[in-house]
């Protein structure tokens, strides 16, 4: 087992994002000191020539591969061109970069959106490419589902270590909070947070509540990727979730009980909701010593804290 030294140099590309963020603060927590990262304005990540630089220049021992353009449903749906060839150009010139510059480890991120619209829940790994992707963030999953074959034909043509890992829904500091760009779980966050602060009765929530969803925050995500990395994992690709999902009506409930906010919930059909269900099979990366450990109760209370827009009213305890 490859152990990754606690003064060896590890890039985190995306570091101003949730994902980056969080693994830097991971990283710093577990002791290791050389923790790379580049602004956008320092490194274009778009920017092949610049990237491949960089990489020969530093040499990473290690590179976690958080930066991406993300988005939520509507995002997705709409900049599907922006969605699809930034994230193949990001991917492209890391991986490729990381190979051209020696980097024999790295880990790459993507999401559980990558499976088939209808696999069978919970989804395990070995579901890839069995069956067509869910329409709305098809070109997403299509740049996330080339980065893990790039990983994997670097691992079989050139003996390198490219990890893969695809987490379910994410949520915490950091998060996105333009309700025209953001997940469902920020955009209920600050939703409800305003109703309140606007003494509202109505929290909208898109489509008809029923789809179903997994939220892992986003801390726990980190503690995964630094325990793959600490521990040399460079098996295949593998699901990182809590293994539990609710409705969305029942997130709506949850995040209303975290803000205090007592109003009615109002569907919007003419919103799309997307993938009937994506509950991940976590026994992989629970089988390599790694499972979440933040409730959702106590994380949305912990986002809900974090969140720019607002102090929190204290949580309504028991409803
Ligand atoms: P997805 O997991 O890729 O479908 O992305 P989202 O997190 O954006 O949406 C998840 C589900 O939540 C979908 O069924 C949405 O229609 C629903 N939803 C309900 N209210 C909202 C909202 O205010 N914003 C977003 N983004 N989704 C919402």
């Amino acid at each position: 087992m490859t152990v990754i030294a606690h003064d060896a140099p590890i890039y985190v590309a995306g570091h101003r994002g949730m994902v980056g963020s969080a693994i830097v603060r991971a990283l710093a927590a577990r002791g290791y000191t050389n923790v790379l990262t580049r602004t956008r304005e320092q490194l274009d990540l778009l920017d092949q020539a610049a990237v491949h630089r960089w990489l020969a220049d530093v040499r990473p021992a290690y590179l976690h591969i958080a930066a991406a353009k993300v988005g939520g449903i509507q995002a997705n749906n709409t900049e599907r061109a922006d969605f699809l060839w930034q994230n193949l150009q990001i991917q492209n010139n890391l991986i490729h970069g990381a190979h051209e510059a020696g980097v024999q480890r790295l880990l790459f991120l993507g999401s559980s959106c990558i499976y088939p619209r209808d696999a069978a829940q919970p989804i395990r790994e070995d579901s890839l490419l069995t069956g067509p992707l869910e329409a709305t963030n098809e070109p997403y999953a299509i740049a996330k589902i080339a980065g893990i074959k790039l990983c994997e034909s670097y691992n079989r043509q050139h003996g390198r270590q490219y990890a893969c890992a695809m987490p379910t829904n994410l949520y915490g500091p950091n998060d996105n909070y333009d309700l025209a760009t953001s997940h469902v779980l920020p955009a209920l966050l600050r939703k409800a947070h305003e109703a309140q602060a606007r003494g509202e009765r109505e929290l909208v929530v898109w489509g008809s509540g029923t789809p179903r969803r997994e939220f892992l925050y986003v801390d726990d995500l980190a503690e995964a990727c630094v325990h793959l990395m600490a521990t040399g994992y460079d098996g295949p690709l593998v699901n990182v979730g809590c293994g539990e999902d609710l409705t969305i009506r029942e997130l709506a409930e949850a995040v209303m009980r975290t803000v205090g906010f007592d109003g009615r919930i109002v569907f919007d059909a003419s919103k799309p909701d997307g993938t009937p269900r994506k509950l991940l099979d976590v026994s992989r990366i629970q089988a390599l010593g790694w499972r979440a450990t933040t409730p959702l109760g106590e994380g949305l209370v912990r986002a809900y804290a974090a969140a720019p827009f607002a102090s929190p009213a204290p949580a309504v305890p028991g409803r």
